[in-house]
């Protein structure tokens, strides 16, 4: 080989080698990107999620600057029963002004993550917006022409354009929404198929690169875990039967466990009562000391009576500031005493903020009821003590009423 030969192989070596280094770094770069998003995700994971906040966070990160940097982003889960493909949530701006003003905002104040969670939360989970609107209208049923039900069977990310003229069978809602690229990238596992999400730059036009598909794949693929894993937690939810604040018996036990008193009582003719309690003035409470301080009263309240019941009684959180106790063979006089008793060690009780109550106190109102005497069913015997709950209430509150 001549010397000018060889100089022009190697220079040509040269300049693929570094063309290599670029493509290498750039890559680098964007997995570096990919791995700092999926740690903002984790980091705003708490232990204990809902699928509605896993999705918000799924497409806040597809759509969010900080995030991918998509236009929009849709959410459709797939119900296991019926195998149908539903929307439920689409994030992204409704109109070109809308989508400037957006990008503008975040671009200049530099919005992070952080800052669109905290705005779900403030908005209380509520999502807004002709986007979002039509996207849970979606209701699709399986079937092979349907791009979304396309690429969750194939388990592959795939980009559609207008040259495809991709089917929408069951979603055409969503047809009138994509007129030209986009990306659908699907939530599996090894063993379920949970939904897909879809992309588009609908506003901004920014073609969608190899880069965009498989960044969307890896949040998918955490997505995943995170979905999962909220179903399996809105699951155990539905099953329990503890108060999440108070830790005593939530609403679901004490119906169930009254409807076995009944039942007892009605085979064996056993005697029972029921003391429904009712806390005085805590709106004020609240108004004056904050939601949190009120909290914390009621936790505080739920542990005296805790402590103070017989082991076969039971206290449950009846609803907001309610309690009610069952007490089983025990006649109105033994439940009026029991509540009674209640009453003064919650009146002996140190409350944080019970200064700004009417009296400087924390007290409550109560309602006696009995099996049989006062009635033979649920409704009944909460109706006849929620009934002498009021009169407690008109009669200055703090007392307990019996007959
Ligand atoms: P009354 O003496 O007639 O019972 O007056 P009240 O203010 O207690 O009655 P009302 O039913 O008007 O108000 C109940 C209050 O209980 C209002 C609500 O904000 C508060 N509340 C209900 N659930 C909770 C809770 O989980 N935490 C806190 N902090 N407050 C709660
Ligand atoms: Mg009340
Ligand atoms: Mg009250």
């Amino acid at each position: 080989m001549r010397d000018t030969e060889r100089d022009l192989t190697l220079r040509l070596e040269v300049a693929r080698l570094r063309e290599e280094t670029a493509r290498l770094r750039q890559e680098l770069g964007l997995k570096n990107q990919n791995i700092n998003l999926l740690t903002k995700i984790n980091r705003n994971m708490r232990a204990a999620l809902s699928v509605r906040e896993v999705s918000y966070l799924l497409l806040t990160a597809a759509t969010a600057g900080a995030g991918l940097g998509f236009n929009r982003a849709a959410l459709f889960l797939r119900d296991p029963d019926s195998d149908r493909l539903r929307g439920i949530m689409g994030i992204g701006p409704d109109t070109e002004e809308e989508a400037h003003r957006v990008y503008e905002d975040a671009d200049r104040k530099r919005y992070g993550f952080d800052f669109y969670i905290n705005q779900f939360y403030e908005r209380n989970f509520a999502i807004s917006g002709h986007f979002h609107d039509t996207v849970v209208r979606v209701d699709c049923p399986p079937s092979r022409s349907n791009v979304l039900h396309q690429v969750l069977a194939a388990k592959m990310p795939r980009i559609f354009s207008e040259t495809d003229a991709p089917e929408w069978k069951g979603a055409e809602v969503l047809g009138e929404l994509f007129t030209s690229e986009f990306l659908v990238a699907s939530i599996a596992n090894t063993t379920e198929a949970l939904g897909v999400i879809l992309v588009d730059n609908f506003f901004t036009n920014r073609p969608i690169m190899t880069e965009d598909v498989w960044a969307l794949q890896t949040l998918c693929d955490f997505g995943a875990s995170m979905l999962l894993s909220a179903r399996h937690y809105e699951e155990a939810e539905k099953r329990s039967v503890i108060d999440d604040l108070t830790r005593i018996y939530n609403y679901r036990y004490l119906r169930e466990k009254l409807c076995d008193e009944i039942e007892r009582g009605r085979r064996y003719k056993r005697r029972f009562s029921v003391i429904l309690a009712d806390i005085d003035h805590f709106k004020n409470f609240n108004d004056k000391n904050g939601h949190l301080t009120g909290n914390k009263a009621l936790k505080d309240m739920a542990r005296i009576f805790a402590e103070n019941i017989r082991t076969v009684d039971t206290v449950a959180r009846f609803g907001g500031e309610e309690f009610m106790v069952v007490l089983p063979e025990t006649e109105r006089d033994g439940a009026r005493r029991a509540a009674e008793k209640l009453l003064a060690k919650v009146r002996a009780s140190h409350f944080t903020g019970e200064e700004n109550q009417p009296q400087g106190r924390v007290t409550f109102s109560a309602g006696v009821a009995s099996f049989p005497d006062d009635a033979e069913d649920f409704e009944g015997l909460i109706e006849a003590a929620d009934r002498r709950l009021y009169i407690a209430k008109a009669q200055g509150r703090n007392c307990i009423v019996s007959e």
